[in-house]
């Protein structure tokens, strides 16, 4: 361990100051009621800040604001050209705060420090400026129409949208929602996770700085039972997009169903598999990857590479290879820049994870890690885990754990390694290791994932789309597709001959 550096970003801690209010129509507030909630950081337990816990009164105001900005059209019919430059200052501010920000999400959360220095803030700030550059480079249609017609195809803004983001990559998950929503002139009401509000209030102070009107962009941190669904059910909200659990995705459909029908759009869990066959001549690169896929951010990722697709004949070598991984995959302190896997989120993410490997461990052969350590004062911490001769059926192959457990399932040909990956309620990403090219595009044909990663995992930007087939979700986020969540088409139909 670098006790310099751990020392310097604890300094560093030690100075932060959090905003601790909720941010609507261009002012910090409490909550009306007054309650506030404690954030903790899971590496230590202790409290970091409390927080403006909203709640009917404030979400009322937020999305009048919000209206209210929209319909001034100060936001929505400002000049292309003006909003890409307020949002490329607002990325050249996320990228001068850099290090508050990435702080500010490992110690919220507990992921390494080096994850959020190296990706997920100036990973951010770059989704925003993609955004921003796009704003003056998207052109509408028009449409064969006949002679005398002119048939225009345009996009419009939709009005007031609720951003509801998860806590795993805090702000990351904020900037993909809010960055293409308000590249297309919308209002946006961002809810963060309760667990990881101090970021996306930071960015509410660096995107009114950037020039953001006041109103066009708000930000609720409150709990889900309440300020998420205060904003799922609201008659004047026009779109949810929402990361987050499949069991809350679908609860958004149900709120949306029984309030004004808005459009609601949703990247939900996974269970990814990542096939390896035989025919892969990179075992060790296979398995640098395969051990990050699942233990990278403490397998809290969406699209974590949790189900091991092996062939029969290389598993035993492939195991192997993953233990040797695991090895230089050991829980650490978060602020260590060393570290590269932190603390669990909190103590009942801590225990759901431990609840699984107790399951586990009765039904298949628990090979490396299953526990649970104690470090600073924290006992959020779980080693990397690997369960052998595991069957499709079971329910570590079937439920998303959220934490670094990985099951494997070995098969025998081609067609059984296809009916297995494919044997899940998600279908958010895969992974394909094979040499043979006529395989890997078979494969990718019938494989069920928003993303087939092949010879790599995870592999996504800002340019291609993410998002999950099934029940990992509707819609999708990153690229230009992502505009289509948040515009409406409008035909304009003009005849003049
Ligand atoms: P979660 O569903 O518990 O919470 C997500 C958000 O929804 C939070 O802001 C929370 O406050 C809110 N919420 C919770 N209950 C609510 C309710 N009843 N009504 C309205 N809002 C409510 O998820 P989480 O535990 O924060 O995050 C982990 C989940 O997120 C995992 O399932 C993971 O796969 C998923 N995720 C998906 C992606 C993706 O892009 N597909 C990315 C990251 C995380």
């Amino acid at each position: 361990m670098d006790r310099g550096a751990v020392t310097s970003w604890a300094e560093q801690a030690k100075k932060l100051k959090f905003h601790t209010q909720a941010f609507i129509d261009g002012k910090w507030a409490d909550a009306a009621s007054g309650k506030t909630f404690d954030v903790i950081n899971p590496a230590t337990n202790k409290v970091l800040a409390k927080v403006a816990a909203c709640d009917k009164e404030d979400v009322d105001r937020a999305v009048k604001a919000a209206r209210k900005a929209f319909n001034s059209g100060v936001w929505s019919k400002r000049p292309p050209g003006e909003r890409k430059a307020i949002l490329s200052k607002l990325a050249d501010l996320i990228l001068e705060h850099q290090d508050e920000l990435a702080l500010t999400d490992t110690l919220d959360m507990g992921k390494p420090i080096t994850l959020t220095t190296t990706g997920d803030i100036p990973g951010s700030s770059d989704t925003i400026r993609w955004y921003a550059e796009a704003i003056d480079k998207v052109y509408d249609e028009i449409a064969p129409a006949g002679h005398g017609n002119l048939a225009m195809i345009r996009r419009e803004a939709l009005g007031v949208i609720g951003c509801v983001v998860p806590w795993n990559y805090p702000f990351q998950m904020a900037v993909w929602k809010i960055a293409p929503a308000l590249a297309c002139g919308n209002s946006v009401i961002l809810k963060p996770a309760e667990q990881s509000p101090l970021s996306a209030l930071k960015l509410a102070e660096l995107a009114a700085e950037a020039g953001i009107p006041a109103g066009v962009f708000n930000v609720l941190p409150g709990f889900g039972e309440t300020a998420g669904e205060l904003i799922g059910r609201h008659m004047d909200v026009d779109c949810v997009g929402f990361t987050g659990s499949t069991e809350v995705g679908k609860y958004f459909l149900r709120y949306s169903a029984e309030s004004n029908m808005k459009q609601v759009w949703l990247e939900c869990g996974g269970k990814s598999p990542n096939l390896i066959f035989a025919d892969c001549d990179d075992l060790e690169a296979a398995a640098d990857a395969s051990a990050f896929g699942i233990w990278g951010n403490q397998g809290e990722v969406c699209s974590a590479n949790s189900r091991l697709l092996v062939e029969e004949s290389i598993k035993d070598k492939f195991i192997a290879l993953l233990r040797e991984r695991a090895k230089g995959f050991q829980p650490g302190d978060p602020l260590d820049p060393a570290t590269n896997m932190g603390s669990i989120v909190e103590a009942r993410q801590t225990e759901k994870i431990m609840s699984y490997i107790e399951k586990g461990k009765a039904i298949a052969s628990l090979v490396e890690g299953g526990k649970r350590l104690t470090l600073n004062g924290s006992d959020n911490f779980v080693t990397p885990t690997i369960f052998d001769n595991v069957k499709n059926n079971m329910v570590i192959a079937q439920e998303e754990i959220f934490g670094p457990v990985l099951s494997v399932i070995s098969f025998k040909t081609e067609e059984e390694a296809v009916k297995i990956a494919n044997d899940t309620i998600y279908g958010l990403a895969a992974s394909i290791w094979s040499n043979n090219l006529k395989r890997v595009h078979r494969l990718t044909d019938v494989i069920q994932a928003g993303t087939v990663s092949v010879n790599c995992v995870d592999a996504g930007g800002n340019t291609v789309p993410f998002g999950g087939f099934k029940q990992s979700g509707i819609g999708r986020d990153l690229s230009l597709h992502a505009f289509d969540k948040y515009t409406n088409l409008k035909t304009v139909w003009v005849k003049y001959g």
